[in-house]
């Protein structure tokens, strides 16, 4: 182990040992009622840390805080630039912690010590960096009025105000910053509601984000569960917008939650997105990215490419190379870097994902996997299932495993393979294998999703708009639509 590994091992280890309070208005409190709950390492299945379970009271009281930060603080008040400089320096430091981070994610979430590093770490930097572009650029415009007289009309961009984040345990930290970064960028305050399975970077966020120069009160984190914590904040008569990453089913109870006060939604919700292998494509780099898009971090990701349609042609000979390729993934723990697979992220999950494979065989070809991996820790094998039925659980249902859903297709028509593609609640994502271009323009508009990739593994860029059509969402993350999500338009017309 090199020096800066065992660095981050001890910093980690002491950051497991410590008792995790919220944090409301710049300060570590306890919850009111005094609970706490385990968090585990999904490699060992061994609990890892308490963590303060806070309830409706904290969240009454963290939103409280929020909402005097944005009343009354200086945080919205600031210049961009100003703002700009401190979401800088929060991408600087989360990259000069970025062993230790990269390795609490790993311990806590069981992921990929590589993937922590890229993903959480990186990603999460980069989307600072990113957003912190936006402070200084997002606002209103000035408009010819078309009602006659002499007029001086504009608009403003307001930030919405008090935002409540609801994050999903697959990308935890990346995700944190995903929804942070926007709204501090135009000004903001924001109460975090993490995952209960992977609460702890967010913890560690806040102190970075406190170390960097984010002023009390305008990021608080709340840790508890989606059915008290989550459910207090999405009904909050403070909060003036909801940012949820997670299932479609409670991204529909967040919009029943939010009528009371009308409150803004966004949701980035489940996936079940088809990847279509034409004759024509590159076999070879669809194979790689193939099994990249449905096994990088064990699945669990909302846009895994988790449906396969390949044309017959090529059929077989696809699915052997990617049973080839699945079985030569070494499955095992996050921290070991010889690992290409890592463990699901709980129990639960783990129960869930194998009872979906045994449901999703009858009627269907069992290609490879299926079967859980040693007797500790929560492992599932790489998995493929074949030519299921389109109405089947596992073409319908995601999965948000490592299971990918294969099946072939003969015809050339792109309107039969678009009702294929859009036979479906989700429309997220989907990928599109092919060398010939007007084949790819022509499908990428019938399908009915909110990204298509050509040639490429599924993925997520922070200047792309990334959301979902049908059931998977209701608005963008990323890019300039992702920051004016965080904002609200007013229009101001001064007759001359
Ligand atoms: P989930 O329940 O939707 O969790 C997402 C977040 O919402 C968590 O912080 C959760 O808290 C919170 N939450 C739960 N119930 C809530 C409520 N009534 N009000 C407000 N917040 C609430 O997802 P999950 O249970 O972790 O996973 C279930 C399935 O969701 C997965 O198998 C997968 O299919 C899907 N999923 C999708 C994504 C995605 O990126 N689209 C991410 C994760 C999961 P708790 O942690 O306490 O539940
Ligand atoms: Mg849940």
């Amino acid at each position: 182990m090199t020096t800066s590994q065992n660095d981050a091992n001890a910093k980690v280890d002491a950051f497991l040992k410590r008792r995790h309070q919220l944090f409301i208005g710049g300060q570590w409190v306890d919850p009111v009622e005094g609970e706490t709950f385990p968090v585990y390492d999904p490699a060992l299945g061994q609990e890892i840390a308490q963590v303060a379970k806070g309830k409706a009271a904290d969240i009454d009281k963290a939103v409280a805080a929020a909402s005097r930060a944005f009343e009354s603080g200086p945080w919205p008040k600031m210049s961009p630039s100003e703002r700009a400089r401190i979401l800088f320096r929060v991408a600087d430091l989360i990259e000069q912690y970025g062993d230790e981070l990269a390795l609490l994610e790993t311990r806590n979430q069981g992921k990929l010590l590589a993937i922590a590093r890229f993903a959480e770490v990186g990603g999460s930097a980069e989307h600072f960096r990113y957003m912190a572009g936006w402070a200084t650029k997002v606002g209103g415009e000035t408009i010819p009025m078309n009602g006659g007289g002499d007029w001086h009309a504009y608009t403003l961009r307001e930030p919405i105000g008090v935002v409540g984040a609801i994050t999903p345990w697959n990308f935890p930290l990346s995700m944190a910053s995903q929804k942070i970064a926007p709204a501090l960028a135009v000004g903001c305050t924001v109460v975090l509601k993490p995952a209960e399975n992977t609460p702890l970077t967010a913890l560690r966020l806040a102190e970075i984000l406190q170390e960097a120069g984010v002023p009390d009160g305008v990021v608080n984190v709340v840790t508890g569960f989606g059915s008290d914590a989550g459910a207090a904040l999405t009904a909050h008569p403070l909060v003036d917008k909801i940012t949820f990453t997670g299932s479609t089913a409670v991204g529909k109870t967040i919009v029943h939650a939010a009528t009371g006060n009308m409150k803004k939604v966004s949701l980035e919700l489940g996936g079940k997105s088809p990847v279509f292998v034409f004759a024509d494509a590159d076999i070879d780099k669809a194979v790689e990215a193939v099994a990249g898009g449905i096994f990088f971090n064990s699945g669990q990701v909302c846009a895994a490419g988790s449906r396969l349609y390949v044309h017959a042609s090529i059929y077989d000979n696809m699915l052997k190379a990617l049973a080839g390729a699945a079985q030569s993934l070494k499955v095992g723990p996050g921290v070991d870097p010889t690992s290409q697979i890592g463990p699901l992220v709980s129990a639960k999950q783990q129960a869930a994902v194998l009872a979906m494979i045994e449901e999703g065989t009858h009627g269907a070809d069992l290609i490879t996997g299926g079967k859980r991996v040693g007797d500790t820790g929560y492992y599932v094998e790489p998995t493929i299932i074949a030519n299921a039925g389109p109405q089947s659980k596992i073409m319908q249902d995601e999965v948000f495993g490592p299971v990918l859903a294969a099946n072939s297709f003969d015809t050339d028509d792109l309107d039969v393979l678009a009702r294929e593609a859009n036979n479906s609640i989700y429309g997220l994502f989907a990928n599109i294998w092919t060398k010939d271009v007007s084949v790819a323009h022509q499908f990428a508009r019938k399908i009915k999703s909110g990204t298509v990739r050509v040639n490429a593994m599924v993925g997520l860029d922070n200047a792309l708009p990334f959301g979902g059509y049908k059931q998977s969402g209701w608005g963008r993350e990323s890019g300039r639509v992702g920051v004016e999500e965080f904002t609200q338009v007013k229009s101001v017309a001064i007759q001359l």
